[in-house]
């Protein structure tokens, strides 16, 4: 099933506004616009996949690339050592916007459990 274009999508385009962070050329990071915290920054695959549970093999090493980013855009932004990656997948765990997306928050002290 080919996924449906989401705001993220737009955003990717230039077709709407976002306070970008950090772009390469497999993914791209902006901040959220309904923060959660100091820091919130929303970074995506620019390949529209729709959530984390759709993910394929040939997926992996985009993925890895997420991993491997989140934290150097949360050094850049001034939080190297205590960040939180939260990834939402499906409506029930919250997911609100359907093109993946790991939220990268920091800035502020977390608790355990999440909500
Ligand atoms: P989720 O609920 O995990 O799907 O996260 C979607 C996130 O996208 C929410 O935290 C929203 O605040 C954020 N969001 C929605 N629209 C925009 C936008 N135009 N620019 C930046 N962030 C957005």
């Amino acid at each position: 099933m080919a996924p449906t274009e989401t705001l993220f999508t737009k955003i990717i385009n230039r077709e709407i506004p976002a306070d970008i962070v950090y772009e390469d050329e497999l993914c791209l990071a902006f901040r959220d616009i309904n923060p959660q915290a100091p820091l919130h920054v929303l970074l995506i695959p620019k390949t529209p996949i729709a959530k984390l549970s759709e993910i394929s093999d040939s997926d992996q090493s985009l993925l890895g690339h997420l991993l491997r980013t989140a934290p150097k855009i949360a050094e850049q932004q001034g939080h190297a050592n205590a960040f939180r990656l939260v990834v939402n997948n499906g409506e029930d765990a919250g997911q609100t916007v359907f093109h993946l997306h790991l939220h990268i928050l920091a800035g502020r002290n977390f608790t355990w459990p999440p909500g």
